[in-house]
């Protein structure tokens, strides 16, 4: 199979995955929002058909897919307005980890709620000092006795109040060099020392970011995911679904700004012709329809590379998929509110909320600069300057 054409398979996902988007659409997240709750219904739903856990081993009652498969899901339900943020932790990073890395109880304990929505996991690296320089974080783990003893703070980490636990990235202490090496910790929601604090973000999104503690928080031995000695390759492992599935966010939400700008192109009249006839709206709204088309492009490369278990390579391609996701994205929305006028600005059309939102992909998980200096050092072989 070429990895850029989608197969059968994956087209009828497409559209069944949309039909499940057109029937709650933006409508029924924008209500969810407002009353503060989380789309519940649709979370439930999805699990349902088998969308949630389509990329989890099918032993754990996953849909034996990849994270192509996953990729579909998020961005057809955010082209239909009601895309589910939590997919691309709980699911894509969360699960991919523990179906590879996690020792077989960790997969029994986990990935059959993973996969049927019961459970769900958040994912916590960023820090308020290391920001961008994930090296910086200090978020440390001890042993005592059997136990691991985690001390540290996180930020910006989404839906920690709705999992039922979070994924740490905490570092050990290398019993032979002494230096801090990255390591993955399962912290249950409620346990003691673990504090939580929902950050004011001017974002209308049902899912909510925190500012996390960790003091002194006690975790058995089979906390720790997998191998002490492999966290790096575990936390990679983790990261380049995450950027895929981002990319895949930030291309249902341009499709989603895109949709609704054309359809008011063609039926608002101000002069003689629908303002779509007029080239200044239309030739950018063709602009975002290719940029979006080629960042797909790139985010199916990405996700083929890496289930086809070629890690370095899909370090690459995610990267430049979720860079240029993010830039289409970010054109898209402003485009599309440009073109609404005033009305780009009022709730009714519910554009202007996805400005905020749209900057979303080009900050998280990694930031749109931070890509262009991977791809200057790694890929064309540029000094550092940092
Ligand atoms: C809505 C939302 C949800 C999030 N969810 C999660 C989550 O679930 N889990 C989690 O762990 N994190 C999450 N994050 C955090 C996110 O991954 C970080 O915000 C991101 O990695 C950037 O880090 P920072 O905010 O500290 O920015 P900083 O690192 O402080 O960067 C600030 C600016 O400086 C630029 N910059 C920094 N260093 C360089 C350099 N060397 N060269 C050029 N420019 C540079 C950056 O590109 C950026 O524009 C979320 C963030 C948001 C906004």
């Amino acid at each position: 199979m070429s990895p850029v054409i989608e197969t059968d398979e994956h087209q009828a996902l497409r559209s069944a995955v949309a039909a499940l988007g057109a029937h709650y659409g933006r409508d029924y997240l924008a209500k969810v929002v407002a009353e503060q709750r989380h789309p519940t219904e649709l979370w439930y739903e999805a699990a349902k058909l088998g969308y949630l856990g389509v990329n989890l081993p099918e032993e754990y009652g996953g849909g034996g897919g990849g994270i192509a498969e996953l990729a579909i899901v998020l961005e057809e339900l955010g082209a239909a307005g009601c895309p589910l943020l939590m997919l691309v932790v709980s699911p894509a990073i969360c699960g991919t980890v523990i179906a590879r890395f996690g020792t077989p109880a960790q997969k029994r304990r986990w990935l059959p709620g993973l996969a049927d929505g019961t459970r769900t996991m958040a994912f916590g690296i960023t820090e308020p000092d290391a920001g961008s320089n994930s090296h910086r974080i200090t978020t440390t783990a001890r042993r005592d006795g059997e136990e691991w003893v985690l001390t540290g703070r996180k930020v910006f980490v989404s839906g920690v109040d709705i999992a039922d636990a979070t994924l740490i990235v905490g570092r050990t202490e290398d019993a032979r060099t002494g230096r801090l090496k990255p390591c993955l910790f399962i912290v249950p929601r409620d346990t003691p020392g673990f504090g939580r604090c929902p950050i004011d973000m001017e974002l209308s999104a049902a899912e909510k970011q925190f500012e996390l503690t960790l003091d002194e928080v006690r975790l058995p031995a089979d906390a720790l995911v997998g191998d002490e000695d492999a966290g790096l390759l575990q936390l990679f492992a983790g990261l380049n679904p995450e950027r895929v599935m981002t990319a895949a966010f930030a291309i249902g939400m341009g499709r989603f700004a895109l949709s609704r700008a054309v359809a008011y192109a063609c039926d608002r009249t101000v002069f003689k012709q629908p303002i779509g006839a007029h080239q200044a709206i239309a030739h950018p709204l063709a602009q975002a329809h290719i940029d979006l088309e080629l960042a797909r492009l790139m985010t199916q490369k990405a996700a083929y590379l890496y289930d086809s278990g070629d890690d370095v390579a899909a370090g690459e391609a995610a990267n430049m998929a979720k860079y240029a996701a993010a830039e289409a994205c970010v054109k898209a929305v402003d485009q599309a509110v440009h073109t609404l006028g005033g009305n780009g600005l009022t709730r009714e059309f519910g554009l202007a909320s996805l400005v905020t939102a749209s900057r979303v992909a080009r900050i998280a998980p990694v930031s749109r600069e931070m890509i262009l200096n991977y791809v200057s050092h790694q890929t064309l072989g540029l000094p550092k300057s940092y």
